[in-house]
């Protein structure tokens, strides 16, 4: 249960995890939580992703989570009739959301957005499929966008299109993303991400959504367009987690601004309580190669010593060749990074802030004194899961266990940094044997040694959601 690390891993499932084998060889390597991208594939074939991924967790006795990630308005261009073009550096090329969304050529290519041709002006720079095609905007005359080549190349069918500084205005959930929404609750997922969130509304709308449909997912905020940094004090006080969506925000604000900016999404993410995950390009050469660069052995290690909650792997496990090995990376260049104690603050000192509830000043008294006592392991008898997360926001080398008896909690702990799930019922377990119980646990799986410090926190009421009141500093002993 306990991996020897403490930073969780995200990895995405495509065509290259549905191969035989694949999933349970992510899942023996160390994968914390599985996402599933609403942006392809079928329905269909996230549903069958799904229940691969928990039926391998199961086999393997491990709790793996599901993150279901929405496509989102993502601005796209529309097809060509040959597939694909040859853009030259200079030529005239005109964005139309009128024309034929088949026909576009080597001078005009459709697009469904109706209101790009009203958030762009002259002057503007448009960035076509992540940056790699670059068109100035010349003049805006009705539906036709007028634009020269700056940076030219091959552009294929429905390449993503971003405005540069942001400001393409599409609301965030689209009516394919409220359907996906419904479905996602019904298939009992865990994490919903919402793509080009804007501001605080947005998250809002995605959780009001969830109810609706009796999902208990917790939400992820994507920050990836300029709108949304400009709004992250509202996202972040309504959203459950962020993802540091380095893909889409690099192409929005620059990509020479995204160190700054994850080290900022980071430390506010945490200042604020939430959980922060960080996505995109962590080990790209991997798709093609069995072992990563240095540089991204490098940015690895540094948003683990950022102090991210989670990292994530996108297309070099959905769609590389060597899937199992970039999970099994991916976890061994955590260890190595978490034998640091660098950069990532052991405790945000905010003595001026009030603590919002019990579980909160329970937690800051129990990671206070387990990061200056012997502590070996922290217990927290969880229903909801809740004073675990609380704890995981103080980073810490000590392990928490969250013991507790419902499956969703146990799924949804897999993200929190330094948090491991282990089944307990303690309604099933006899007031008088329940610390040996816990010892006997512990002491199975060899995370503790007779005589260890374990702090132990559970309420007064059991089996109570947001019940927990109270700290327990025990010593392991045998029965
Ligand atoms: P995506 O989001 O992979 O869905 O585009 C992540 C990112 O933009 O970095
Ligand atoms: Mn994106």
């Amino acid at each position: 249960m306990d991996t020897g690390r403490s930073t969780k891993i995200v990895a995405t499932l495509g065509p290259a995890t549905d191969q035989p084998g694949v999933i349970q060889g992510m899942v023996a390597a160390g994968l914390d939580v599985a996402r599933v991208n609403f942006s392809h594939g079928t329905r269909d074939a996230q549903r069958k992703r799904v229940e691969a991924v928990r039926a391998a967790g199961q086999a393997a006795g491990r709790n793996v989570g599901v993150l279901a990630d929405l496509a989102g308005p993502k601005v796209r261009i529309e097809s060509f009739t040959g597939g694909s073009v040859q853009l030259a550096e200079n030529a005239p090329f005109a964005l139309d959301t009128a024309l034929d969304p088949e026909g576009g050529s080597a001078t005009e290519v459709g697009c469904a957005y109706q209101g790009l041709p009203g958030d762009v002006h002259p002057g503007d720079t448009l960035l076509l499929n992540d940056g790699q095609i670059v068109l100035g905007v010349e003049r805006v005359s009705g539906t036709r966008i007028h634009c020269v080549v700056r940076v030219g190349g091959e552009l294929s069918n429905r390449k993503g299109l971003n405005r540069q500084g942001g400001g393409l205005s599409a609301p965030a959930l689209t009516e394919k993303d409220l359907e996906d929404i419904r479905f996602a609750a019904e298939l009992g997922i865990d994490y919903l991400a919402v793509s080009f969130a804007r501001d605080g509304d947005d998250i809002r709308r995605a959780q009001s959504e969830l109810r609706k449909w009796r999902g208990d997912a917790r939400v992820v905020a994507k920050i990836e367009r300029h709108e949304a940094l400009d709004n992250l004090a509202g996202i972040l006080a309504v959203t459950d987690a962020v993802m540091v969506a380095r893909g889409d925000l690099g192409v929005e604000m620059g990509y020479a601004e995204l160190t700054g900016l994850q080290k900022t999404i980071i430390r506010q993410s945490l200042a604020r309580n939430r959980v922060v995950i960080t996505a995109t390009q962590m080990m790209e050469s991997m798709i093609q190669s069995p072992v990563p660069t240095r540089a991204e052995v490098s940015d690895v290690a540094n948003a683990v010593l950022d102090g991210t909650d989670a990292v994530m792997l996108s297309a070099e496990t959905a769609a590389g060749k060597h899937p199992v090995k970039a999970v099994q990376a991916m976890a061994e260049v955590i260890r190595g990074a978490e034998k640091y104690q660098l950069g990532a603050p052991r405790m945000f000192v905010r003595e001026e802030d009030e603590f919002i509830n019990t579980e909160e000043a329970i937690s800051r008294a129990v990671m206070y004194t387990a990061n200056h006592m012997r502590v070996r392991a922290i217990v927290a008898l969880t229903e909801s899961g809740l004073t675990p997360l609380w704890m995981s926001r103080i980073r810490s080398d000590i392990p928490i266990y969250a013991f507790t008896r419902h499956q969703g909690t146990r799924r949804r702990v897999t993200l929190y940094r330094g948090v491991y799930a282990v089944p307990f019922d303690i309604t099933h377990t006899e007031p008088r044997e329940l610390y040996h119980a816990i010892f006997d646990l512990l002491l199975a799986e060899k995370l503790v040694d007779l005589n260890d410090l374990v702090i132990l926190t559970k309420g007064e009421l059991s089996g109570v959601v947001g019940g927990t009141n109270s700290m327990q500093i025990v010593r392991v002993t045998a029965r």
